[in-house]
């Protein structure tokens, strides 16, 4: 029954091609001309100088890089020269305190307009940056900070009282604190540098320092789904994936008005929340709040989004929210909309082109990847369910791993690891304080992404599971998305994660865990209803054997469903490493 989602493909799908011919684009590409392109160099090449300055040299200066919207209060507008000559200050300021190119700065902050000039400032000189996920407890944030031997922390003032203050003389590393006020007033944190006029008090002039493509400039903690957070090592080359993939993935201009829902804690955030859009010389709207399913819609609306990009997760809220909320609101500007983080179930696809009248491009990549790596794009025909094709520049593989050694499978519609050929500019360049696990990534000349999945016959590639999750039933291999996938469908079901539970006759049955949408009873009724329409569509050797309701299902902070918390919890085992979860506020 799987060919029923499979097979649907939808020229009706696709939006307006943003390249005349996909084949011809993906031949003709070169990364040398995006280098040309960008006006980079191998000895003058800054993430930072590129995303910023670059516009202000040319007819950028006025436009307005940030729409900041802060949780209350009127929303306020950053030109790129602006934000050129507060990135600069901050640069300045940190070279006046003697930090310098490789030392870790790391932000702690929401999504706010400071956090963006602080990462910006701290690339120019080439410091290593690291933006936490505000939501970390103590714990999380001490560890990251104790792996990274961080020097400098910019946080606001409620965060370093919440979190910092008391653990501050442990941290031993960090030779400065700069801490954002709230509102307009100074900070008041004592032995630490208020931001405003660490800004103020610094010059203007651009910094005299250079970086090259290979030095590091992002350090990215992965979301820590399958076990402890590694903190991936980044260098400014990464730049040419941020600008290729803006285009071929996210089909930016200068004329969009581009809303990244990511938080700059997570890697999304960063390349695509902060660096892809400056360096399309686009409008970036950064929102300070919490999602919030109204606001959200009025955002899209009121600020006249063109491109959105935005998570499964989010995408699933919406949907929980209902329909008749989103027919309020009117979205005319709005011309395209891209999704990352986990599977996109086909149902969210259909969802979009129903309610938003456009429907959702699934992408896929990883922190290791630091960009966009196989997308549906606007050149393409989507197939819902699917995570679309490599991008121009990317080479993937479905490969085996077979006594010790990694074969490629050519074969279309064969399950196997998805491998990436090394030579992308984003490439991770270490797992930090890794290195044997680092070496373990690659095979060869390929990187090996730990995910499972399947190539079509026309080059699409559809997402099984992570290699950790996959379910073996009775002699099946069984991807969990697509059962999840098929328990969205019901119109009951906000959403589902699925596990193997060991089964002394079958290895593992296919249990599955659902929560309701809003006002929806878990009855025994709705199980068995549920249990039939799992049959009917996937077959008795794939559906779930077992169906639990829970009202929400445990996430990771940047918001994954943990199938192996869910097993866990199952087998009565302790939880793990759950460090993503812990220490939260
Ligand atoms: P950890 O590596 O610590 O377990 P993580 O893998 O969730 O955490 P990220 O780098 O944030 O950390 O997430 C990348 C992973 O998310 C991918 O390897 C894949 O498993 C999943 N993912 C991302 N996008 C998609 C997508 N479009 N479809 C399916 N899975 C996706
Ligand atoms: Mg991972």
């Amino acid at each position: 029954m799987r060919d029923a989602i499979i097979h649907k493909t939808l020229a009706s799908l696709r939006v307006a091609p943003n390249m005349a011919d996909w084949n011809a684009a993906r031949e003709a590409f070169s990364w040398d001309q995006v280098r040309e392109e960008l006006g980079a160099s191998a000895d003058d090449f800054n993430i930072a100088r590129l995303a910023v300055d670059r516009h202000v040299r040319g007819a950028g200066a006025d436009r307005i890089a940030l729409r900041y919207l802060p949780a209350a209060g009127e929303a306020r507008m950053l030109s790129y020269a602006e934000l050129q000559r507060q990135t600069d200050r901050f640069a300045n300021g940190l070279r006046a305190l003697g930090v310098g190119k490789g030392d870790r700065v790391f932000i702690l902050a929401g999504r706010i307009a400071p956090l963006v000039v602080a990462a910006l400032g701290s690339l120019k000189i080439g410091c290593v940056v690291t933006p936490l996920f505000s939501a970390f407890g103590p714990e999380p944030i001490a560890t990251r900070i104790g792996i990274a031997q961080a020097q400098v922390l910019v946080t606001t003032e409620a965060l370093y009282r919440r979190k910092i203050e008391k653990m501050r003389d442990t941290l031993t590393t960090l030779r400065h604190v700069i801490v954002i006020g709230e509102g307009d007033t100074a900070s008041s944190v004592a032995g630490a540098l208020d931001y405003a006029s660490f800004i103020a008090h610094a010059a203007e002039t651009p910094p005299p320092v250079t970086t090259g493509p290979d030095d590091m400039a992002l350090l990215h903690f992965t979301s820590g789904t399958t076990g402890t957070p590694k903190g991936a090592v980044h260098v400014h080359g990464a730049a040419l994936m941020h600008f290729a993939t803006g285009r071929y993935a996210l089909d930016l201009h200068p004329d969009d008005v581009f809303w990244c829902t990511a938080d700059p804690g997570w890697v999304t955030g960063t390349s695509y929340g902060i660096i892809a859009p400056l360096l399309h010389g686009v409008t970036s709207v950064v929102d300070e709040a919490e999602f919030d399913a109204e606001r959200w819609y009025r955002i899209l609306q009121d600020e006249e989004v063109s491109v959105w990009y935005t998570a499964p997760t989010a995408i699933r809220m919406l949907m929980k929210a209902g329909p008749q909320l989103a027919r309020r609101y009117r979205f005319p500007k709005l011309r395209f909309i891209a999704s990352v983080g986990e599977p996109l179930n086909p149902e969210a696809v259909w969802w979009g082109q129903e309610v938003l009248g456009l429907p959702i491009h699934d992408n896929w990549w990883q922190t290791e990847t630091g960009g966009i790596m196989i997308a549906n794009t606007p050149a393409l025909d989507i197939k819902p369910g699917s995570m679309g094709k490599p991008l121009p520049g990317v080479d993937a593989a479905i490969v085996r791993r077979h006594e010790g050694r990694v074969e490629v499978i050519e074969e279309p519609g064969v399950e196997g690891e998805l491998a990436l050929r090394t030579g992308w500019p984003s490439m991770f360049r270490a797992y930090l304080g890794q290195d044997e696990r680092y070496r373990k990534c690659f095979a060869g000349d390929l990187y090996l992404t730990g995910d499972l999945a399947r190539r079509d016959a026309d080059g699409y590639y559809w997402f099984v599971g992570r290699a950790d999750d996959v379910i073996k039933s009775a002699g099946h291999l069984i991807g969990p998305f697509e059962v999840e996938s098929v328990l969205m469908e019901h119109p009951a079901v906000a959403e589902a994660g699925v596990i193997g539970k060991p089964d002394p006759i079958v290895g593992e049955l296919v249990k599955a865990f659902v929560s309701l949408k809003q006002g929806i009873e878990p009855t025994e009724a709705l199980r068995m209803d549920l249990l039939g329409h799992a049959r009917k569509r996937l077959g008795a050797a794939v559906a779930p054997k077992e169906i639990a309701f829970l009202p929400t299902l445990p996430r990771t902070r940047s918001g994954k469903i943990m199938r192996r918390l869910l097993k866990a919890r199952e087998l009565g085992l302790p939880e793990g490493d759950i460090s993503t979860l812990e220490g939260s506020e």
